[in-house]
């Protein structure tokens, strides 16, 4: 814990952390000891993690990266850090974002981007660490923490993990509570840990996950030992390589990444085979309306009333003008793009042609998954970015599709509620990390990760 708040001390140009916890987490680290001491040592025991600043933590500022969040404190901890810190874990402090977790390069956070601790060869350019938990990928790859928190929308443990050279997996919709974790989309949203290794992640994921009654999407199902599943055996595995995410204009670095990893899993005995899923071309826009159509709702409770930011409001201003220069303050402009999105999605003139399209576009996503599960494939293997990290700045022209485009291979994971995983497998011509990802089968989250590990 004292190696990682020194290094924390020296990195701040990582912009990382945007909330130290550096007493509570010395007082912590010695109930650590204690425990160990007395022979009780659970599995996160002593162990410094960082907190996505999403997760609502007890007398720790929580802003969820926005300034409408100012000042709030929650005074209770999400049940996922709860989980954590029963298991002996020490909060080393709260990571950056993006706003509300809307963004795929931290550069919608109130506190500013954090900033990838990888360069290319022979450039100084900052890039990003990905989004939106860019944060939590920035400081677990720079050695700030020995793991972190993320969360999982439509790819940010993902799409950051692959940037930055590290793991993360998004767990089965409903195997992490969602109970005191900020909403942007609750059908889609899922925590999961981002770390060093596969053997990490499974511990964490083990640690973090589990049935609780705060959260009525939680599932009410046994938390497997996922460490020991950790043989490295996948002979006789079926992974399929969906043909429909061989994009036009796929870098050819990405593709040959796919390739050897193609090459590894069969080197240990999988049998690789060729899959279809039909409407994947459906995601990206399908996602790009149910999630600001949930944000939309979700976000209606920052009102300036009950907690966070108000407007400073002028004689004869009154409830609506609080909302309105309350909302208009405290949101940045992505959030407030997909508040206005999500709005007129749901609007009764529209309901029919896009939400209620993009919620048929998700059923047969899902059953895309669905069908060639039932033909025994285990796991399916695809990039999981279409690029390494980019330039901070890079993508923030007029064009925020461009921005979104980041998003086209995680999203269906999270459309279809399945656990995927982002594995570092290699590096581009320049020498930053690339990553793969494997989708695995609802609730075999154990079998997922000893795939993974067998391509780590
Ligand atoms: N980049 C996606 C978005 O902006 C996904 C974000 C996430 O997974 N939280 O919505």
């Amino acid at each position: 814990t004292e190696a990682c708040l020194k290094e924390i001390e020296g990195a701040g140009a990582l912009n990382a952390f945007v909330h130290n916890t550096p007493e509570l987490a010395l007082e912590q680290a010695k109930a650590a000891d204690a425990r160990l001491a007395e022979g009780d040592a659970p599995a996160m025991c002593g162990l410094p993690i960082g907190i996505k600043d999403l997760f609502c933590t007890k007398g720790v500022p929580s802003q969820a990266a926005s300034r409408i969040l100012e000042g709030f404190v929650p005074e209770y901890e999400s049940t996922v850090s709860q989980n954590l810190l029963d298991a002996g874990s020490v909060m080393l402090g709260k990571l950056n974002m993006d706003e509300f977790a809307m963004g795929s390069s931290n550069e919608t956070s109130v506190y500013g981007n954090a900033v990838n601790p990888w360069r290319r060869e022979g450039d100084t350019a900052e890039l990003t660490p990905g989004g939106s938990s860019g944060g939590s990928a920035s400081a677990v790859a720079a050695d700030l923490c020995l793991a972190a928190t993320g969360t999982d929308t439509g790819g940010s443990i993902r799409q950051p993990a692959a940037f930055t050279g590290i793991t993360g997996i998004k767990p089965t919709y409903g195997r992490c509570s969602r109970w005191g974790v900020v909403a942007f989309a609750s059908s889609l949203d899922q925590a999961g840990p981002m770390t060093k290794s596969v053997r990490d992640a499974a511990i964490m994921l083990e640690a973090m996950c589990g049935h609780d009654p705060k959260d009525s999407t939680s599932m009410d199902l046994a938390v497997p030992n996922f460490e020991a599943m950790l043989t490295g055996d996948i002979k006789g595995k079926k992974i399929g390589i969906p043909k429909e995410y061989r994009m036009d204009g796929m870098p050819a670095e990405i593709e040959k990444l796919w390739e050897d990893g193609t090459a590894m899993l069969k080197a240990a005995g999988a049998e690789i085979v060729d899959i279809s899923l039909p409407h994947t071309k459906y995601a990206l826009p399908g996602y790009y309306v149910i999630a600001p159509a949930e944000a939309s709702s979700n976000l209606a409770r920052y009102d300036g009333v009950r907690y966070g930011h108000r407007a400073t409001l002028d004689a004869g201003d009154g409830i609506t003008e609080m909302y309105e220069k309350t909302r208009a303050e405290g949101f940045g402009s992505e959030v407030q793009r997909r508040v206005m999105v999500g709005t007129y999605v749901l609007s009764a003139g529209f309901y029919d042609a896009y939400y209620n399209r993009a919620r048929r576009v998700r059923a047969l996503i899902k059953k895309d998954f669905d069908d060639v599960y039932a033909t025994g494939v285990d796991a399916i293997l695809t990039p999981a970015t279409p690029s390494a990290a980019f330039g901070l700045g890079e993508m923030n022209d007029a064009d925020p599709v461009k921005m979104y485009l980041n998003d086209v291979f995680t999203v269906t994971v999270n459309l279809a509620g399945l656990p995927g995983i982002t594995v570092p497998t290699g590096t581009d011509s320049q020498g930053l990390p690339l990553g793969l990802q494997l989708i695995g089968r609802p609730w075999e989250e154990g079998d997922l990760l000893n795939t993974a590990y067998a391509l780590e």
